[in-house]
């Protein structure tokens, strides 16, 4: 026996296999019933069409909000920076 199968039964090896095989079944059918070519909603994660992003104009409508809610906050953080970095450098040089 090599020893990469050292503790694993013959019984074990075959029903590891036997999953292989069930998995590769499950994955047959799905290709067959035509999901082979698709996407998965970005918000809630549902099966769609391929090539969309969302299932539904309310997903959209929340990923929308979401990411405008992030581009404010980016926005906020960016003039923030901006106002701090200098005033830091002034700081930093009028103590000097
Ligand atoms: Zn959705």
């Amino acid at each position: 026996m090599p020893f990469w199968n050292k503790g694993k039964s013959r019984e074990e090896k075959e029903a590891e296999i036997a999953i292989l095989q069930k998995k590769q079944d499950v994955w047959n059918e799905k290709i067959a019933k035509g999901f082979q070519d698709h996407s998965h909603c970005i918000v809630c994660g549902r099966a769609i069409h391929f090539g969309k992003k969302y299932c539904s104009i309310e997903c959209k409508e929340k990923y929308m909000n979401l990411e405008g809610k992030k581009g404010k906050q980016n926005k906020w953080m960016c003039m923030l920076m901006g106002v701090l970095l200098p005033l830091m450098m002034v700081l930093m040089f009028a103590f000097q």
